[in-house]
């Protein structure tokens, strides 16, 4: 696949981004050389067990939280449904009622809809053209019965950011369960789960420059959640499988590597951003940003573009040499306008497209002013197709 890759502008990090060298370094080790399975009984394998018990360390260091804390688990789609169906699983006897958005990932998502098959009763929150929903409303969405709150830090395709510490407030005072889907913020920006009032919270490391089939639950030590995957007695006996050595140092590795750049790093996307969505707007016709114009995350560029669909733009940018999306990973193919545009008010009518443009530090300026001129030509030669 190298030759596909060679000349190509990668602006598709919302969906998964480049390994680093720092995170590939930390994992080699693991790799070949101390390959032992960390439950073993032997002084090979407590090399595994403690690269294992390391990383948990500092993880829990990176969150402000404690590492007993921290369980590695293959990534967000598995954090997000241990956390809501062991959540709702361990209030039952409280009450049945459940409350997230309509926007979030379909991790969280169709493990709503199963829990509904289940019997609980789930609320899915409104969101307004920005794509953020209101404190006011979920407040008021509150009953009796509610026992846990789900509300995604930042959007996967829009980007635009939640106000968590708002939320974490409200379900303190009111002792609700609050888990957050931080797998697009974490590493972008600083989350102490504690401080927000958070009780559980998804991270998966290929965000943010780790590898990919590893990310981790954090559950407060107050919550005592039960176990999701069973077998062994990895994990604290909290999530069964032998532990993933070489992915979850690699995402440690990656997670700190994050922290100590973060602001170098988010200040180059942002700036490319910024540029990038200013020239956009002011040269193509018929483009709309979509999201929030500064609660969003740094790096991402959504845009609807009038009479012209997706994924043929999504098609011709490739044949262009530019890699986008027109909305998360997993909703590209399908035809349908996403859930997530719907909900903030855009019609499911064809009559535009998304495009989705998420931006990494490794990005430089010319490969943006190439994206434009692509921009430029694709959408006057789709729409010149698209009136034939
Ligand atoms: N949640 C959000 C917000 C995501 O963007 C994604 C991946 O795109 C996931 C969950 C799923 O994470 P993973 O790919 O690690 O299963």
């Amino acid at each position: 696949m190298k030759d596909v890759k060679e000349s190509m502008i990668y602006l598709d990090h919302s969906a998964t981004t480049r390994l680093s060298d720092t995170a590939k370094k930390a994992m080699e080790p693991y790799l070949q050389e101390y390959f032992g399975n960390p439950a073993g009984g032997y002084r090979f394998a407590a090399v595994s067990r403690d690269a294992v018990e390391q990383a948990r360390k500092q993880m829990a260091y990176l969150l402000r939280a404690r590492p007993e804390e921290i369980y590695f688990t293959s990534g967000g789609t598995e954090s997000d449904n241990w956390a809501l169906r062991q959540a709702a699983e361990l209030m039952r006897e409280k009450g049945n009622h459940i409350i997230t958005t309509a926007i979030e990932h379909h991790a969280v998502l169709h493990t709503c809809h199963e829990l509904e098959r289940q019997g609980f009763r789930v609320t899915y929150l409104p969101v307004d053209k920005f794509g953020c929903i209101s404190t006011e409303n979920l407040f008021s969405a509150i009953c009796d019965d509610t026992i846990l709150i789900s509300v995604m830090y930042a959007n996967n395709e829009v980007g635009t950011i939640q106000p968590i510490q708002a939320i974490g407030k409200i379900t303190s005072e009111m002792g609700i369960l609050f888990h957050v889907d931080a797998v697009q913020a974490f590493g972008q920006i600083p989350i102490y789960p504690e401080q927000l009032g958070i009780d559980l919270m998804s991270v998966s490391a290929h965000k943010f420059n780790g590898p990919k089939g590893v990310g981790l639950l954090y559950v407060s030590r107050n919550v005592p959640l039960t176990a999701f995957m069973h077998g062994g007695s990895q994990e604290s006996g909290m999530r069964a499988g032998t532990s993933n050595v070489s992915g979850i140092v690699g995402m440690t590795a990656a997670a700190v590597e994050w922290s100590k750049n973060r602001r170098k790093w988010t200040a180059w996307e942002q700036r490319l951003r910024n540029y990038f969505v200013m020239r956009v707007l002011r040269e193509i016709p018929d483009v709309t940003l979509t999201g929030h114009p500064k609660q969003r995350l740094y790096g991402n560029a959504h845009f609807v573009f009038r009479d012209i669909n997706g994924l043929d733009f999504v098609k011709y940018l490739d044949q262009n040499g530019i890699m986008a999306a027109t909305g998360s990973a997993c909703s590209t193919g399908q035809k349908k306008a996403s859930h997530v545009l719907v909900a903030m008010g855009y019609p499911d009518d064809g009559s535009y497209g998304a495009l989705r443009f998420t931006i990494g530090y490794e990005n430089t300026k010319e490969e943006i002013d190439r994206t434009i001129q692509v921009l430029k030509e694709g959408a006057a030669h789709l729409r010149s197709i698209a009136q034939k």
